[in-house]
């Protein structure tokens, strides 16, 4: 496979744990389909709440922009560029092979970007969500006691936006977290 930038054939690293192709010259990299959402779980599990995918259905977040993109380096195929939200990422996908390239230091700046949204405003909706999963989990009628660690995770956001709103609550949270030092 050759940079879609520089044409210079990539280089296989290891990067968050997955195995990528990166070129040596410009430093973009390519991920293969899905390993860029791993990617972003593998560096801040408590992203894994935040969706990062270009390709799944409905998808909103992404904006089509006519900035040229590059020749796919997997299949040759010609990418398109999408802008994410507001955060000044841009990424270029490859609809064939479901791969995504990225420039460098974009990887950086997706990480910086999620881990401010959910920090912010727009993060409630997703916890709201994931409280409406959890007790659909324990009261449900399939009790699937093995995501239990999914809430421990959205215990974690919440406590992050209570510092963050309200600093009462976040020695509340504290004070739980004394009491049950399990999570
Ligand atoms: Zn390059
Ligand atoms: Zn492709």
């Amino acid at each position: 496979m050759n940079c879609s930038n520089c044409q210079k054939e990539l280089d296989q690293i290891d990067f968050r744990g997955i195995v990528i192709n990166e070129c040596s010259s410009c430093h973009g990299r390519w991920f293969d389909r899905g390993e860029l959402q791993k990617a972003k779980d593998n560096t801040d599990e408590d992203l894994c709440w935040l969706d990062f995918d270009p390709f799944t259905k409905n998808e909103k977040h992404f904006n089509v922009i006519p900035e040229e993109a590059g020749i796919c380096p997997k299949c040759s195929e010609k990418m398109s560029s999408l802008a994410y939200a507001d955060s000044g990422v841009v990424i270029e996908k490859c609809e064939q092979c479901r791969g995504v390239w990225l420039d460098d230091g974009e990887f950086k700046k997706i990480i910086v970007y999620l881990e401010n949204l959910m920090m912010t405003h727009s993060a409630s909706e997703y916890v709201v969500d994931s409280f409406k999963q959890f007790v659909e989990i324990v009261t449900g009628p399939d009790s699937r006691i093995s995501e239990a660690k999914d809430f421990l995770v959205i215990l974690k956001l919440l406590k992050l936006r209570a510092a963050v709103e309200h600093s009462k609550i976040a020695e509340l949270t504290n004070k739980i977290y004394q009491y049950l030092p399990f999570l």
